[in-house]
């Protein structure tokens, strides 16, 4: 056979905890699992210490977390290709993954694409993407030494940033829609610590951003209660409100809820038998490294049993 008509048992799509855990267990089952580890980094690799991932008592960095999970897969016959998965169609005895170098045939398939960070979609935001405008402090925070930065969000990502920030930047200003953080007790309290460096504006949505034609200078915005339109200077923009699902290629394929995340079933199946997924793409309410790696092995162990059941059958 040759390689475009082989077909495999397992394809895993992305490249963060839930692919490489789906990954260890479906090699560690001789499964050969291909992984299309894809081009954009997960979320994990874009943090810094990760504290709640058990047995590290002293924490774990994100990037080792991921590096070392990738590896472990690897020792046991998994396959990472970095390509990323362009289009998918479901087949009479097997589905299909384009990238946009080849073709892959598998008889299951894993999908752990996650999710990318959401944007403001407001003028300005584009055009200084990149300058001036990040969805990562973790990895611009240096940039922005004896600076001025804003990051924007109420939640454990925007308490992350704003942290990452404060080491270097000259003032960090949290601009948040709400009057209270959604954000884990823990990290909030963190912030509110720091006084000195961190200013928050409540109930404001940022409408604009202001720049030179080269780089951002300010933001306007809009306190949501008394409608009062206001502009801040700044040099940085750091947006964390959250994740969209990466799922526009499944859509109109697989079920997807109203959000556009995958909808699995309690042993992580899809509405169509043979596929599965793990990790953030399926998860609107934890989006933990920990249940994301707890859905990896469930959707592994199911792919496995699905395999079982086509050759008990005869359907191999
Ligand atoms: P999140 O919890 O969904 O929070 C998103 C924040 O952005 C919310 O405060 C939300 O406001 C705000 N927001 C959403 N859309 C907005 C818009 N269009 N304009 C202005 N503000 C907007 O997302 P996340 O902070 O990325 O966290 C995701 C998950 O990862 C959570 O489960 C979190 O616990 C986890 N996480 C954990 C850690 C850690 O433990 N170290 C670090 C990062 C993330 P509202 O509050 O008004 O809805």
């Amino acid at each position: 056979m040759n390689k475009k008509e082989q077909i495999h048992d397992v394809i895993i799509i992305g490249g963060g905890i839930a692919a490489y855990t789906a990954a260890l267990y479906t090699a560690r089952a001789n499964l050969k699992p291909i992984i299309l580890c894809g081009v954009e980094p997960d979320q994990l690799s874009l943090t810094t210490l990760v504290e709640n991932w058990p047995g590290f008592e002293d924490g774990i960095l994100g990037p080792e977390l991921i590096e070392n999970s990738k590896k472990q897969a690897e020792k046991f016959g998994a396959k990472c290709i970095q390509e990323a998965a362009e289009s998918f169609s479901i087949e009479k005895k097997y589905f299909e993954i384009k990238t946009s170098e080849n073709s892959f045939k598998t008889k299951t398939l894993i999908i752990a694409t996650g999710a990318s960070a959401r944007k403001l979609n407001i003028p300005g935001e584009n055009k200084y993407f990149g300058r001036g405008v990040s969805t990562c402090a973790v990895c611009d925070a240096a940039l922005y030494r004896n600076k001025d930065a804003i990051v924007i969000g109420g939640g454990d990502s925007a308490m992350e940033e704003s942290l990452a920030l404060y080491k270097f930047a000259k003032k960090v200003t949290i601009i948040h829609r709400r009057n209270k953080f959604r954000a884990s007790k823990i990290m909030q309290d963190r912030i509110f610590k720091l006084k000195d460096k961190i200013d928050i504006i409540w109930d404001s949505e940022v409408i604009e951003v202001l720049g030179n034609g080269k780089s951002v200078t300010g933001v306007k915005i809009k306190n949501l209660k008394t409608n009062k339109i206001s502009e801040i200077k700044t040099d940085g923009i750091f947006l964390a409100i959250g994740h969209i699902p990466n799922t526009k290629i499944f859509q109109g394929k697989i079920k997807l809820d109203n959000h556009g995340y995958l909808l699995t079933d309690k042993l992580s199946g899809t509405n169509i038998p043979g596929i599965y997924a793990a990790g953030d793409v399926q998860d609107p309410v934890f989006k933990q490294a920990i249940t994301s790696a707890g859905t990896g092995c469930q959707a592994a162990l199911q792919a496995e049993k699905y395999l079982e059941k086509l050759k008990a059958e005869g359907k191999y």
